[in-house]
């Protein structure tokens, strides 16, 4: 313990180097662990005693429960702490109740009075595919870098967030990646379709609003307009209220159903039509699918960022736009959120290189992590 005592009964608590350097037989450099520290002495201030270093270990937990403000430098630096604490969110599994969660309870109530955090999540264990604990003797640890390697990190994230509540433990199964790979796929291949045809027809996403285009537009486009708004509803709740395993299948659902089987169908005659006069009513359906992308990537970015920063790059989005600042308003937000963001478009999907990109031309902009992740 940084404590140090005289026999009558005077204590001194040492917080820095430079209240140790007080001390007699403190050397510039030294090694401040045990025996060396404990050579350290201090003259008693009430009786002109020798002071020594209590030598009993205080609960290691203790060092936890003071973490989240000694990290930030406080009480030398106030600035960062002022800032930053009390933190708005800690999370760790149900192993660290004691641990983290009331450690830092306890210190922080008795040091300013208040819980040092807003919100707890408690995480569950993943468990082998038999519900058992892994471990190295028992030989059934699944190596989390292996299945990465053949679903892809996203597929991993979407499979553990969408198998359990979090707070539940999940036996891990080993095709549970690969059904999160299927929804992603199927999501990529929306985008794919997509912007193959936007680019042969030289499609601008800037140039419509809904305003602009909502005389055009066709029940089945404002039917998928629906389904996308109600999906950032659902998910945002689930998002806020840390139901993970919702927000996951309600983008399952929006995914597979919605716009893979229900939306994309309907539309594929219209996006072929080489007639002239469709082309108002090809722009609806352009409109309406980048729109339903576009609203995917930002509130799939939480679970699976590598493939929605990858598409909502490719599709047009602007690094620094806040995610559910854009997009959130359908004819209200939606354009001023794009119009006040300063930077420049994406080069894959740029004015110049729009207009006759190749299907391969496309694939081949896309970084590998994601074309790794999305193709067997
Ligand atoms: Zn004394």
């Amino acid at each position: 313990m940084p404590v140090w005592t005289c026999p009558c009964g005077e204590k001194r608590v040492v917080g820095t180097y430079d209240e140790l350097r007080e001390g007699d037989g403190y050397t510039e450099g030294m090694d401040t662990h045990r025996p060396w520290i404990d050579g350290v002495t201090f003259e008693c201030p009430r009786c002109g005693g020798e002071m020594h270093r209590v030598q009993d270990v205080l609960d290691v937990w203790f060092d936890s429960g003071v973490a989240g403000w000694a990290d930030l430098g406080w009480p030398s630096d106030k600035e960062q702490f002022e800032k930053w604490w009390p933190a708005r969110f800690i999370v760790e599994a149900h192993d660290q109740t004691r641990g983290w969660f009331y450690s830092q309870l306890a210190a922080g109530v008795i040091s300013f009075d208040r819980a040092p955090y807003d919100e707890v999540m408690m995480h569950g264990w993943v468990l082998d595919p038999k519900g058992q604990k892994m471990s190295k003797s028992k030989g059934n640890v699944i190596d989390p870098i292996e299945i990465i390697d053949q679903t892809g990190a996203d597929s991993l994230r979407f499979y553990i967030l969408r198998a359990n509540a979090p707070w539940d433990d999940t036996a891990f199964q080993k095709d549970g990646p690969k059904n999160g790979r299927k929804v992603l796929n199927t999501y990529w291949n929306v985008v794919n379709f997509a912007s193959t045809y936007m680019n042969i027809d030289g499609y601008d996403p800037d140039a419509h609003t809904f305003d602009s285009m909502r005389d055009s537009l066709r029940d089945e486009d404002l039917w998928m307009i629906s389904r996308t708004e109600k999906m950032k509803r659902d998910a945002t709740a689930h998002l806020e209220g840390r139901e993970l395993h919702k927000l996951t299948r309600v983008l399952e659902e929006y995914i597979l159903e919605d716009l893979s089987r229900w939306y994309v169908r309907l539309v594929r005659d219209r996006t072929w039509s080489e007639d002239e006069d469709a082309a108002k009513d090809k722009n609806a359906s352009y409109f309406t699918l980048h729109y339903a992308i576009m609203s995917t990537a930002l509130t799939l970015a939480p679970v699976c960022p590598h493939i929605a920063e990858e598409v909502y790059l490719h599709m047009g989005g602007r690094p620094g736009l806040r995610a559910y600042g854009g997009l959130a308003v359908l004819g209200r937000g939606a354009d001023k959120g794009r119009s006040g963001v300063q930077h420049e478009a994406h080069p894959g999907y740029s004015r110049d290189n729009r207009r006759g990109e190749t299907e391969d031309g496309q694939q081949a902009q896309m970084a590998p992590e994601v074309r790794d992740d999305m193709r067997g």
